[in-house]
């Protein structure tokens, strides 16, 4: 680890997902001098959600990562994996170190469905799966009984179950290849899951999803979308609205979800049932097992600002399912020392800058950026633009003069102090080709040891061999 100069303009930046990488890049470009950028994350690992969250068979879009691997060349750059911020630094620790600190450590949890039922076995929430199949650390220790399920609810229907509807009905054999978990392979290779049922609360000119991700499950060889024509159908108030202010997109999603509803249930032994105005109530089962629930019958209301949104009708109706996945958003996880809005799940901030509560006064030299700034929505690239608009923020209030006082030290001096193991760039590079080797001798794209200790002793065996 090289130590920065006493006289550098230093940012720390919280996490290494898009939105740090974001950043860090916007810094760069705007010519700072003597800029210094250091991004932490509590992984040995970087990338967050592009590591972590896309789907492995979505390879073309963790192809990002080649732009964060140019952003990282950048002169300044550092990063500190393994380096929990709020446990090994605190951010009183962070200040007196940098000028500026820039919260993009994301929204890591969910959220809750709130109905009876919701802690019974079979209940997962899509962020462990999703993190489960990415061999995220959190997430590894988790278990999904796909040998013992033919039916599966799915919570919710935006891109994030779009990935899980995927995983589960596509052939393993096509995620064989990728960088998926060996032990999520596994247990996909096992599973009896023939059918998922998406339950979505609006209609279908409100369904989440993208129109490619809804039209690649209907490309895999062995499933069918299905959707009956009562629920392709658009009641009077969506299909006016789809008309005067649907974006192009749920146009092509209503289009597709009639066409299907036209070809009828299909042939093909797997399935992806498409359901609409339906919102879970109650799960109930036997011996604290998953095996029913029951949807309430929504119908849509224009509320003040003309947006569709559900209301019961009063009538329901029960399902069986053996497995119920929540895929309805995640949800920010307070960071010690850091302000909090409980009610939004995210970082408080006024475009970017990080205020004591909402509504209160800012907290001068720090910043928000990505979804613990603005909440879970998006595609990665609207990171950039976001991160972007937290630098500008950023660089205006060090032209008035309105930064931290740190101290001169570097935080190298403080890790070492503390005898903290941090991996640098340097470290993850070499990890970074030692998974691409282990996966090409395996057939696959990458291999990913998915334990913390294990990351470390790899990191540790690569240093030592770099060393010698
Ligand atoms: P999302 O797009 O916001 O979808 C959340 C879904 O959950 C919506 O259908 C929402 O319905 C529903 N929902 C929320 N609360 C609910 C409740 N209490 N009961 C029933 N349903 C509920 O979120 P996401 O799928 O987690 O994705 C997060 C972001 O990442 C999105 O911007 C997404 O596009 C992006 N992403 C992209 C990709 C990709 O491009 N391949 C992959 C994954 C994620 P309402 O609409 O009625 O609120």
């Amino acid at each position: 680890m090289h130590e920065a100069h006493n006289d550098t303009w230093r940012v720390a930046v919280v996490g290494s997902g898009p939105s740090a990488f974001y950043t860090a890049e916007a810094l760069f470009k705007a010519g700072v001098p003597g800029l210094q950028v250091d991004l932490f994350d509590r992984l040995p690992v970087p990338f967050g959600l592009v590591r972590g969250g896309v789907a492995p068979d979505h390879q073309n879009i963790k192809g990002v990562v080649k732009v964060y691997d140019r952003i990282a060349a950048s002169p300044g750059f550092r990063f500190f994996g393994n380096v929990t911020i709020g446990r090994d630094l605190t951010v009183a620790d962070l200040a007196a170190h940098y000028h500026q600190i820039v919260y993009a450590h994301g929204c890591e949890s969910d959220t809750r469905l709130g109905v009876p039922g919701e802690e019974l076995a079979g209940v997962h929430s899509a962020t462990e799966f999703v993190g489960w199949y990415n061999a995220h650390p959190d997430h590894r220790d988790r278990t999904f009984d796909l040998a013992g399920a033919r039916r599966v609810a799915l919570v919710g229907n935006g891109n994030v179950a779009m990935d899980v509807a995927r995983v589960l009905l596509a052939a393993p054999d096509l995620l064989a290849p990728t960088d998926i978990a060996d032990h999520a392979l596994a247990v996909l290779r096992r599973s009896r899951v023939h059918e998922v049922v998406l339950l979505g609360r609006r209609g279908p000119a409100q369904a989440a999803f993208s129109p490619k991700e809804i039209e690649e499950i209907a490309e895999l060889p062995d499933v069918d979308v299905v959707v009956t024509a009562a629920d392709a159908t658009l009641d009077p108030l969506s299909a006016d609205w789809l008309e005067r202010e649907g974006a192009r997109s749920q146009q092509r999603n209503v289009k597709f979800l009639q066409e299907r509803a036209a070809m009828g249930p299909g042939t093909r032994p797997k399935r992806l049932v498409c359901r609409f105005l339906v919102a879970p109530t109650e799960l109930s089962g036997e011996g604290g097992r998953l095996r029913q629930v029951r949807v309430q019958h929504m119908r849509l209301e224009a509320d003040a600002d003309g947006t569709p949104r559900p209301r019961p009708t009063g009538t329901d109706e029960v399902l069986a399912a053996d497995l119920l996945f929540k895929a309805i958003g995640y949800r920010g996880v307070p960071l010690p020392g850091v302000p909090f809005d409980d009610r939004k799940g995210i970082v408080p901030n006024v475009d970017g800058r990080v205020v004591e509560g909402p509504g209160a006064a800012v907290r001068t030299g720090h910043y928000a950026a990505g979804w613990c700034k603005r909440g879970p929505t998006g595609l990665i690239g609207t990171n950039s633009l976001d991160a972007k608009a937290t630098v500008t923020a950023m660089l205006a209030d060090r032209g008035a003069g309105k930064a931290l006082a740190p101290g001169s030290g570097d935080i190298v001096a403080l890790l070492r102090q503390r005898g903290l193991d941090a991996v640098t760039w340097a470290d993850w590079r070499r990890l970074d080709a030692w998974e691409q080797r282990e996966g090409q001798a395996r057939g696959k794209l990458r291999h990913k040891l998915p334990a913390i200790e294990q990351l470390l002793q790899v990191v540790h065996d690569l240093r030592r061999g770099a060393a010698g």
